[in-house]
């Protein structure tokens, strides 16, 4: 580096240094802790210093999303929902996760009034209505590659498109023709806007298939990422992979995450596992292997503490991520935000299963944080190994 300019990349780490300290002590959420209401806070809102020494440049494209992972709202959700009503699962934290400029979520069954049905042995039929839980968390989109969307046939996953397309719903993972699955949807979000793609995708064999499962050696989602790529601003990737209840991401997952963002995935959304796993940036890139359930009816314990994902991007700068701890009482069937020593408990675990990943977030208010900067993908050069392939 010459010296001319060390002084100027000196401020410019201060800056971004800066920058995330206000946001830890500002962003949505943060129990009021510490920092500005959200809805006072100028640079959620105009993505610049609130200094008027600061000269006038043009404003940064930005914007916020909520990540979760799966939201099924059949068997004891159902009856939940019966007896408490729609507003009752997400009242604790639909504040948060209509907060953002986009919300994401894995539905995990059909919306549907036809075919199967048997919750017992896992074959889910959420009753339509039930897409008022979506509406109320304020989600703008979800994805059907799963190894529930088609739990009641062909019918459950029209009806449950139908169901989707009336509420202004989108969604990733299925189409009504079934060729189609692997189609991207785009969503434009923020001003100026970004427009962002998704794909979403299946990596295991499931009995009831999928509308669009990756191949063996991933060739069909990495020509769907290489084709959407160039459409869209960011890109991310929904997959459906992993072994059930287990706190690590499989080799197979690590190498498929890895060959992706090589595609050109920015971000990696995974669920499945049904449990946390950790988190990884990988050539400047952020990969959630598994982000546990969201609203789901199974035993207490770490299958029902997970996490609400706050992420923010600002051009240039990168991603600001928070992991806001929840947990699922199966007297309510809905996320709550935990007491402090529970809190504490599910924010150790995503820091002790993301350390592996070479991951180390920032536990602080509650919150663990984590800061991707968009120069970070220059640091690491990728170079793919055999296995990888
Ligand atoms: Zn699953």
């Amino acid at each position: 580096m010459s010296r001319r300019y060390r002084p100027l990349i000196l401020a410019a780490v201060l800056l971004v240094g800066l920058c995330m300290a206000l946001w830890v002590s500002s962003a949505p959420g943060n129990d009021g802790q510490a920092g500005l209401d959200r809805a006072d806070d100028p640079r959620l809102h105009q993505g610049s210093a609130p200094t008027s020494t600061v000269i006038a440049s043009p404003r940064p494209r930005q914007f916020t999303m909520v990540a979760v992972g799966d939201v099924m709202t059949d068997r004891n959700v159902g009856k939940a929902i019966r007896a408490n009503g729609m507003r009752s699962i997400l009242a604790r934290v639909a504040d948060l996760t209509s907060s953002a400029d986009v919300s994401f979520a894995n539905l995990e069954c059909p919306l549907s009034t036809e075919g199967p049905h048997d919750p017992a042995n896992c074959c889910f039929r959420a009753r339509p209505e039930t897409v008022q839980v979506l509406l109320h968390g304020g989600f703008d989109i979800v994805s059907l590659a799963n190894n529930h969307s088609l739990n009641a046939g062909r019918a459950g996953v029209l009806q449950t498109l139908q169901t989707l397309d009336r509420n202004r719903i989108a969604y990733c993972g299925a189409r009504y023709d079934r060729d189609k699955g692997g189609e991207p949807t785009f969503l434009t979000v923020g001003d100026p806007p970004v427009r962002l793609g998704f794909l979403a995708a299946t990596d295991l064999s499931f009995e009831h298939g999928s509308y669009n499962k990756v191949a063996a050696d991933r060739s069909n989602l990495v020509a769907q990422i290489r084709s959407t790529r160039p459409q869209c601003d960011l890109l991310f990737v929904s997959l459906h992979w992993g072994d059930e209840y287990q706190n690590m991401p499989n080799q197979r997952q690590r190498n498929t995450a890895h060959i992706l963002v090589d595609a050109g995935a920015d971000v990696i959304l995974g669920h499945h596992p049904h449990t946390l796993q950790g988190a990884e940036v990988y050539r400047g890139k952020l990969i959630l292997y598994s982000m546990g359930n969201f609203v789901f009816d199974q035993r207490e314990g770490e299958r029902m503490e997970s996490a609400i994902f706050y992420l923010k991007w600002i051009e240039g700068w990168g991603w600001q991520v928070f992991a806001k701890p929840i947990w699922i009482p199966r007297s309510r069937m809905g996320p709550i935000y935990p007491s402090a020593s529970r809190r504490d408990k599910i924010l150790a675990r995503l820091q002790r299963i993301s350390e592996p990943l070479g991951t180390r977030w920032l536990i602080q208010g509650g919150k663990a944080w984590l800061e991707v900067p968009a120069s970070a993908g220059a640091k690491t050069a990728h170079v793919p190994t055999a296995a990888a392939y």
